[in-house]
């Protein structure tokens, strides 16, 4: 099942330029309705079901079916994300509810560096290893067979 937009949680993020679910949306599906202020899925076919948009939405107006690998069928999942962890609440089909805690990060929130602390140089973008080696695979140089 795609995203599904609950109309009776969603606020339309308070009429912002652009809604969290639209600015998350991987593949530009959410839109916002701006007569009534509500926003939906406009191609529910294309959705991947990746949950960007269930754990960005600041209401948990947004539902995906919970994946067969982890909720048996019928169950839903609904996320609530703070700084530094996500909490999922389960609700199974029999109304039992189940609530998991994670840490969602080892940095605090801001203080990411961009290149992971590995210092780019221009002439990385044209080598064929990534851009952390040989340094991150603690050798000298990365071993590659010549033709
Ligand atoms: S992020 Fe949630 S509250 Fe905001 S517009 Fe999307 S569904 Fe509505
Ligand atoms: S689940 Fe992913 S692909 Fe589907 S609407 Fe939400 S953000 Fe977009």
């Amino acid at each position: 099942m795609p995203s599904y937009v609950n109309p009776e949680k969603c606020d339309g993020c308070k009429a912002l330029d652009k809604t969290a679910c639209q600015y998350i949306c991987p593949n530009d599906l959410m839109t916002l309705n701006r007569d009534i202020m509500k926003a939906f899925n406009r191609e529910p076919e294309m959705c991947w079901e990746c949950y960007n948009c269930v754990k960005i939405c600041p209401t948990q107006a947004i539902e995906i079916r919970g994946y067969a690998d982890f909720v048996p069928l019928g169950a839903t999942v609904t996320p609530m994300r703070s700084t530094d962890s996500i909490m999922w609440t389960v609700k199974f089909r029999n109304g039992t509810l189940k609530r998991f805690k994670f840490p969602i990060r080892t940095t605090e929130e801001g203080k990411a560096v961009p290149d992971g602390g590995w210092k780019t140089k221009d002439a990385d973008l044209k080598s064929p290893v990534l851009f952390t080696e040989p340094e991150s695979l603690g050798l000298p140089q990365v071993v590659s067979i010549k033709h």
